[in-house]
């Protein structure tokens, strides 16, 4: 039986949410283009779009907001968030920045020494795969094959192929390569966790080789939950020693605090000890991001981070997080609905291909699913396919994903355990009928990124 974990927090101040009438979801859904990208909030009665920015911040965040110091230079928020993340990481240089994004356009390029130079990464974010090619590096995931296959169970489904990654750096040339990152937890593959042991074998192999390290690491404390519940030895050990070690393993780290961070903007860079490589990326922030001890954020955005990383080292914060992640997943999975098992830190996956075998790629067996859970219960989940996946640049053919998947991302501490039972009843009575859904076909069409503005109408 789905096992629920009490929240631990009482709500004291509330957000009124409601539902609009079916029929009017249905209108709203044919303007949006049958895109729930292009629905309205208000539209929705609960958003599973993303995990990123959503959260809901503590009292003791907004507190800090108020003492937040707005001085442009050497802010005294500045120096509580350097403190905070000095702890956490162990790493001597801090520079913040306004999202996850922001770090990675400052760090990248200077990561990146020449045309072509090579990234390896268990599995690039979209963004971070973006500011590599924008870089002009090259992209390469080395994540090992039990990422893909979505029914057997492993504890840690975003570990490197470890053989694969030192093959691979022999065969390249490390001056052919810029650098190893790894993705805690790895987001593109389900918010799946990554082992110490891999974290420490996949450092040791780039370290030998000379190759710099750094984490991506939006999801760390998650990462270092799912560390401390499923290795061997990190039963007794906090979270904070956790991330401490694994944050000990690389030579900097960029991070989304919008996700871990529990707040709805901001960023991170963290240096260990490479000086110059601190010097020249305060240097790069000033013009992208802003002067170094603010980069992008205001001083009260900095006091409520540095108050957010430190709740999300939490032990009971985090085994309600990942539980109620978990609980959702367990009950479809009861229900017979084909999902991504073990469920990962952020998200529930659903495998639309088993419960559409009608609807080929090309008509976005996924989205179908998406639309029909909005429809049946207003809940916007968002489809993570072919869709998303879009044309081959060169022939302009219609890409097949490996997987189609429904991600139904949980925002931290916003909804209860009984908004989880509203979504598995949704998601459980549209899995009866799926099977007699449509697909879709484009009615517009954007070049680039089409997911987020493309308009699309049923396949007759
Ligand atoms: C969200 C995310 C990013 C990008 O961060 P933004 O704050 O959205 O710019 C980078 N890497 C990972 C793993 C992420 O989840």
């Amino acid at each position: 039986m789905a096992k629920r974990v009490p929240e631990p927090f009482k709500i004291k101040m509330v957000e009124k949410i409601s539902i609009i009438p079916k029929e009017e979801r249905e209108k709203r859904l044919v303007e949006a283009g049958y895109n729930p990208f292009s629905l309205r909030a208000e539209d929705i009665y609960i958003d599973l779009l993303t995990d990123s920015g959503t959260g809901a911040m503590s009292d003791r965040q907004w507190a800090a907001i108020m003492i937040g110091d707005e001085s442009y230079a050497g802010s005294r928020s500045f120096y509580a968030l350097e403190e905070v993340v000095q702890k956490i990481t162990g790493y001597k240089y801090v520079i913040p920045s306004h999202q996850g994004r922001g770090a990675e356009q400052v760090v990248l390029p200077n990561l990146i020494q020449h045309k072509g130079q090579i990234v390896l990464n268990n599995m690039h974010f979209d963004t971070t795969m973006g500011h590599v090619l924008l870089a002009g590096g090259k992209p390469v995931n080395l994540i090992d094959a039990k990422a893909f296959d979505t029914e057997t169970y492993d504890d840690f489904k975003g570990d490197f192929d470890l053989p694969a990654l030192e093959s691979y750096i022999d065969t390249h040339g490390v001056e052919n390569i810029a650098a190893l990152i790894i993705t805690v937890t790895c987001n593109s593959s389900g918010g799946q966790p990554i082992s110490m042991a891999n974290i420490k074998a996949a450092s040791e192999i780039a370290h030998k080789k000379g190759l710099p390290v750094w984490i991506d690491a939006a999801r760390y404390a998650e990462n270092a939950y799912f560390i401390k519940t499923r290795e061997k030895g990190y039963e007794d050990k906090t979270i904070l020693e956790i991330s401490q070690e694994m944050f000990g393993y690389a030579d900097g780290m960029m991070m989304s605090a919008k996700k871990d961070g529990i707040v709805n903007m901001g960023g991170l860079i963290a240096i260990k000890e490479d000086e110059e490589f601190y010097n020249i990326c305060r240097s790069t922030v000033v013009p992208m991001e802003g002067f170094p001890t603010y980069g992008g954020l205001a001083g009260r955005d900095m006091q409520a981070l540095a108050v957010g990383l430190e709740e999300a080292l939490e032990y009971s914060y985090l085994d309600y997080r990942i539980s109620q992640v978990k609980y959702l997943g367990d009950r479809l999975r009861e229900a017979g609905v084909p999902i991504q098992y073990p469920t990962g830190g952020h998200a529930v996956f659903v495998d639309c291909k088993k419960l559409c075998p009608q609807i080929p790629y090309y008509e976005f067996p996924a989205q179908a699913v998406c639309n029909a859970v909005y429809i049946e219960s207003g809940v916007r989940p968002v489809e993570i396919g072919s869709f998303l996946l879009g044309r081959d640049d060169e022939t302009g053919e219609p890409l097949e994903s490996p997987l189609e998947l429904m991600r139904l991302t949980i925002p931290r501490r916003v909804y209860t355990n009984d908004h989880m039972d509203y979504i598995a009843e949704a998601v459980i009575k549209v899995a009866k009928y799926a099977h007699t859904l449509k697909g879709f076909e484009f009615d517009y069409e954007p070049k680039v990124l089409r997911h987020f503005t493309a308009k699309l109408k049923p396949v007759k």
